[in-house]
Formats: structure tokens, sequence, C-alpha cells
């Protein structure tokens, strides 16, 4: 099964998507989103972790790009050949010997990649196939790698498969440890997370506050909410709301109820979630702004991005009663 690529998950890195095999990244370039300042303490606990890997890491918040900088990081840093202890302050991973080339930049025979982002039938996808082939492939040794990495991206979108990956994880094995990137560890099934060590990155909002054209709109689905009035002439109104710019509403909104949800003090429209939702109610808010997030990414043609929006915002007013 080793060189059945048309069923073996895709190894390397998958963060595109795209059909051709994936080109390697410059590894610096790779990792530079978790080189952020504002990522230092989460990149300190990666090297205190390093000495004894936990099987699973669990990386939420931040962005996107910043998850996965985080995984290839992480591998490189599990892999990374050059001397230990030279004295120079993290001289790992040098992210210049051949095992970080091929980890941080992608390509690696042991990094797997599985994308929940990806349609089933796409190579690197979440699928159960792909799952399976991989149950296969953990009861062997790493190829070359000292520990097998392998990376599970938006891993709350495939339940299913995430199931069928918790039953390999019943048997752990020291030689392959495991990195689940989700935006929030509540998406995740409970079982899972209580495997983890949960690593939470700094959302990209903490440094970075709403723009007056975010902040507009948010105060409108406040409104809105509460009264029921005000949204849909705004968002009937032409050219007003792009697909970038409802993607950040969208995102701003998670982060505020990633906020409310860990019991953190959140913003207005976090206050008004707080006190008209239950758990219950919060987790469909979740769904309805992941399912929102998604259907403003579909390429190449997303959704009319008001549509998207009027659904949302419909979905939270009828949330709060
Ligand atoms: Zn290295």
């Amino acid at each position: 099964m080793a060189n059945d690529t048309t069923t073996a998950p895709k190894r390397g890195r998958a963060a595109a998507a795209t059909d051709a095999p994936p080109a390697p990244q410059d590894p610096r370039e790779a990792v530079a989103p978790l080189l952020a300042p504002r990522h230092q303490r989460t990149v300190g606990h990666l090297h205190a972790l390093a000495a004894a890997p936990p099987q699973v890491v669990l990386a939420e918040g931040g962005a996107a790009p910043e998850r996965m900088a985080l995984a290839l990081y992480w591998a490189a840093l599990l892999n990374c050949e050059a001397p230990e202890g030279d004295g120079t302050d993290g001289a790992r991973p040098c992210l210049a010997c051949p095992a970080c080339l091929r980890m941080a930049g992608g390509g690696h025979r042991d990094l797997i990649v599985l994308d929940g982002n990806k349609p089933s039938a796409e190579e690197g996808s979440f699928s159960i196939d792909n799952v399976r082939a991989l149950r296969g492939l953990l009861g062997e040794p790493p190829r070359e790698a000292r520990r097998r990495v392998v990376v599970l991206v938006d891993a709350h979108t495939r339940v299913e498969a995430a199931n069928g990956l918790l039953k390999s994880l019943e048997e752990p094995r020291p030689t392959t440890c495991f990195v689940l990137l989700a935006p929030q560890r509540e998406r995740l099934l409970p079982t899972l997370v209580s495997r983890s060590f949960v690593l939470t990155l700094a959302w990209p909002t903490d440094a970075d506050p709403p723009s007056p054209a975010v902040r507009g709109w948010l105060d409108a689905l406040v409104e809105f909410i509460q009264t029921g009035g005000g949204w849909m002439e705004r968002t009937s109104r032409k050219g007003d709301l792009d697909a970038p710019l409802a993607a950040a509403v969208v995102l701003h909104c998670q982060r505020t109820l990633a906020d409310v949800l860990a019991g953190r003090a959140a913003d207005p429209l976090g206050r008004l979630l707080a006190e008209r939702m239950d758990l219950a109610r919060l987790r469909r808010c979740d769904e309805a702004l992941a399912a929102a997030q998604e259907a403003l990414s579909l390429s190449p043609s997303p959704v009319n991005p008001a549509l998207v929006m009027d659904w949302l915002a419909t979905r939270l007013f009828l949330g709060v009663r």
C-alpha cells in the first residue's frame, strides 16, 4: 500500500486546494505565520513539549494559515537534524537541514496531511477511505523520519472520519504525532479534545481590531437580532457588501462566539448571544457561522455575500427567540 498513490493519503502539504502535487515551499516562508510576535508563547510551548511530545496536539484559534504553520513547525521541530544544545536559543528547527526542508516545506514521506475542506473524492481529503488507508499506514514505522506527523486540517468538518481515526488512537504509537487543526476546540468531539494537548493561538483580531466597515456591520447585526429591523435594507444596497468584507464580519462573529464559549469578556454582540442563548443554541449559532464562512469561500464563484449574510442574520435572529 505504500506505493499505492491512488488510495494512500496524500503526503506533504495540502493547504491549497489543487490537483497538482504540492510544490515544496521555502520552509521559512511556510512557518512564517507562526513566528509573529503574538504567537511567541505558543512557540515556547511547542519547544517545551518537544522533549516528550504528546500523541495529539490540538491547535485552535488564530487564522487557518497560522494553524497550518504551527503544524509544519512542529513537524520540523520533532525531526530536525541540527545538533541539539549548541547554546543558541531556538536552534531547532533549523529550517535548513533535509528533514526541516521537507517537513516544514512539504513533501516529506512521513508528513501526512488530510484536509477536511477538500471534497471527499480529492486526494488528501479527510475522507473515510483516506482515514482507513492512514490507519493501515500507522501500523508501520515511519519511513525515514524520527516521528511521523499526521496533520488533520479542520477535523471538525468530518465527524465520521474523525470517529474512524479515534479508533486508531486507542493504541498509542510513540513514533506518530497527530496535529488536529480547528478554529475552536468546541467544534470537535469531546473525546478527541480530551486526548489532546490543546494550544490556543492568539486570534488575529486580538492584534487587529475590526475595521470601521466591519464594526458597522456588527452593530447592524446586533440591532437586527434585537429588533428585526435595519438589516435587509443594508444588504440590499448594491455594492456595499463584497465577499471579503462579509468574511471579515463572519470571522469576527466566530471570534466573539469563541469568547462567549470560553467565558471571556465579549463585545456587544457576544453579550447579546451570551444573555439570550443556551449552550445548544450557541452551538447551532457556531454551525451557522461555519456554514456562512464556507459559502463565502466557495470558489470559483462565491455565493452572493448579501444572501449569505441575510441567511446568517436570520438564523441568529431566530436563535435568540
Ligand atoms: Zn533542521
